[in-house]
């Protein structure tokens, strides 16, 4: 089966990143990042250590304020080309909250039952009231199995569980955007599978979202495109099946070797 969604027509991407950089201090992390995602694609990005990626994810959700270029997600666009943004509270909120995050170490909030982590975001951000708030958090746990769990402490879950709870508690925004930084990367290779399935499942349903992954095979068989990144620049990127199966740049070639 085929989960790629097809998306063809001329709307416009729903990520743009054009020019990007960021430097801490003389370290330049990212140094000219161009990228465009259609909506309803699923970006797989790979690349050593170091090389940026957790960077540019965490710009995508301005975690990381960018020095210099522009990024447009659905629609919304933040211009960093003159220096510093000056963004009115609203507009930075809506613009992160437009873009859910799952990270390596899940970031769970450890003293709140699982469904309370699912619904502090929508109560507390988005001013929801809690008894709709609690229905639209049951609906993700059973989304991602883990309707039993609701009053459970994130101490008493699984890796694997947690970080299905912590994808719930980003889509519970209400996202247009995913996107995952090694979700499973910290994970005992038996749970990673229950991440997949769950990260698999919104690619069907027509997430559009950027993994960062050492997952080659699951990168090849869900991602719409790869992404190869190096020394802060985006070295290729193509058709998940060729970067994977047949990358073009020795770069590429000699990073994917250490996976077969
Ligand atoms: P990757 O996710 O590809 O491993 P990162 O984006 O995490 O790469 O890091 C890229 C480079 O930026 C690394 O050299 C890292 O040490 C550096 N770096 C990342 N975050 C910071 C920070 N907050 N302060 C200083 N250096 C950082
Ligand atoms: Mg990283």
């Amino acid at each position: 089966m085929n989960s790629k969604v097809d998306r063809t027509g001329d709307e416009e991407p729903m990520i743009e990143v054009v020019g990007l950089k960021k430097s801490f201090g003389p370290l330049e992390v990212l140094k000219d990042i161009n990228l465009s995602v259609p909506r309803g694609h699923v970006v797989a990005m790979i690349g050593p250590s170091g090389s940026g990626k957790s960077t540019l994810l965490r710009s995508l959700n301005l975690l990381s304020l960018p020095d210099a270029g522009c990024i447009t997600i659905g629609g919304r666009r933040m211009d960093f080309s003159a220096g510093r943004v000056a963004m009115r509270d609203r507009d930075l909120a809506a613009f992160r909250a437009n873009t859910g995050m799952v990270f390596q170490n899940f970031n769970l909030f450890p003293h709140m039952s699982v469904i309370d982590n699912v619904m502090v975001g929508p109560v507390s951000v988005l001013k929801q009231d809690r008894n709709s708030a609690r229905t639209v958090a049951m609906e993700l746990l059973a989304k991602v199995g883990l309707v039993e769990k609701a009053d459970a402490r994130p101490e008493q879950l699984s890796g694997g569980q947690k970080q299905r709870v912590a994808i719930a508690r980003a889509l519970a925004m209400k996202p247009e955007v995913m996107l995952f930084d090694e979700a499973t990367s910290a994970l005992d290779p038996a749970l990673v599978g229950e991440v997949l399935a769950v990260i698999r499942q919104l690619a069907e349903q027509g997430m559009t979202m950027i993994l960062v992954t050492h997952e080659m095979a699951f990168a090849r068989d869900v991602a719409d495109s790869v992404i190869f990144m190096q020394d802060g620049f985006v070295v290729e990127s193509g058709d998940a099946r060729q970067v994977i199966n047949e990358p073009r740049e020795t770069r590429t070639r000699e990073f994917l070797s250490h996976f077969h």
